[in-house]
């Protein structure tokens, strides 16, 4: 397959590691930031191919894991009431909340159904005029396109119950965050290629050129991903701290414009938490005044919610490179895919699924 076949070619993998190798003089820390790029280094192995002075940790960017459990709470809530069909993708239905999960809403009879995308959410309220459909809106600037989509849709139709409960999050300010921490010990990143697909890098250079890091952007093949790291060490070792495009293929530097102004119509800015790590000042995503009528939050009451997270869980250090999954005392006896205390356990994307499913 174009595109695919040619970035999974092991001797161009190799070839990469040994350039790799080469470059390498002393111990350097790199962060990829997406967890499909978590998922691939740790299937592939490509961790295990590097020489041992390169750790890499593992980022923030898996949008089921780092959604707020206050959030999650919502939804529990949402889902339960007898007039409500709540959709969302499946990631989200095994994600814990502070009591149970919507797989456990659902068993107690609340209508809960996986979607593919936000459009079948909508299509969901135009075939049930009689029921409040809800989809869960969650995500980085990847999936803020279709989502925007759906509500500007439901506007078009003139539905009155189709609403979102939005929970976007935004991956430049999550650097900040995780750059400007006093226990930070991240020295390069490779960021999430598809992200930059919508966004393009234009915001990077600044983040590089403040906090003396370079950037990558990378791919997901294991040749992108190995490619992203030699390039981010090759910097190192020269002391640069520039914004590098390795996945020319998909991302240009201003990135999809259409869809930028789409998002800029639909959202604004916002303060969001993010699970285990906390609020990341204007990190989010909400509604624009416009779509009010659209928000979840706004149409249902839902009480006051307090949220409990596992006192054991130690994700928010995870996602910030501050911990591997195997640091935390319940990985693989108390947290299992199928009992997971935290959102990375259940994720396809979540950085102790990966470790648990790869045998790590
Ligand atoms: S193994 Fe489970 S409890 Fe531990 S950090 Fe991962 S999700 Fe949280």
């Amino acid at each position: 397959m174009k595109y695919v076949d040619e970035y999974r070619r092991a001797k161009d993998v190799h070839a990469l590691v040994a350039a790799t190798r080469r470059a390498v003089t002393r111990p350097w820390v790199l962060m990829e930031i997406c967890g499909g790029q978590t998922h691939a280094i740790v299937r592939h192995g490509i961790d295990q191919l590097l020489p041992p002075e390169i750790e890499l940790v593992h980022g923030p960017g898996c949008p089921v894991c780092v959604t707020p459990l206050e959030l999650v709470d919502k939804a529990l809530a949402i889902a339960s009431r007898p007039e409500v069909i709540f959709t969302s993708y499946g990631d989200m239905l095994r994600v814990p909340g502070s009591g149970r999960d919507l797989f456990g809403v659902r068993a107690a009879g609340g209508d809960v159904r996986v979607v593919y995308s936000p459009l079948d959410a909508v299509q969901l309220a135009r075939e049930n005029a009689d029921r409040e459909v809800v989809f869960f809106a969650i995500g980085f600037e990847t999936t803020a396109p279709a989502n925007a989509m759906s509500a500007w849709q439901a506007k078009r139709l003139g539905l009155r119950n189709f609403s979102l409960l939005v929970s976007h999050v935004r991956v430049p300010p999550a650097m900040h965050a995780i750059l400007g921490a006093p226990e930070n010990r991240v020295q390069a990143f490779l960021a999430a290629g598809h992200v930059c697909a919508v966004m393009g890098y234009h915001e990077y250079p600044s983040i590089a050129a403040r906090y003396k890091v370079p950037i990558v952007v990378t791919g997901f093949e294991p040749v992108d991903i190995v490619q992203g790291i030699y390039r981010a060490v090759r910097q190192l070792e020269r002391g640069l701290a520039e914004t590098e495009n390795a996945y020319g293929r998909a991302v240009t530097f201003d990135g999809n414009r259409p869809a930028q102004d789409l998002i800029r119509r639909t959202f604004a800015g916002c303060d969001r938490a993010w699970r285990g790590i906390g609020i990341i000042p204007d990190s989010g995503w909400r509604l624009r005044q416009e779509l009010a009528e659209f928000d979840a939050e706004q149409r249902f009451e839902v009480g006051a919610i307090r949220p409990e997270e596992s006192p054991t869980c130690i994700a928010g250090r995870i996602l910030q490179g501050m911990a591997k999954p195997h640091d935390c005392p319940a990985f693989g006896s108390a947290c299992t895919p199928e009992h997971p205390l935290g959102a990375t356990m259940v994720s396809a994307e979540g950085a102790c699924a990966a470790y648990y499913r790869y045998g790590r």
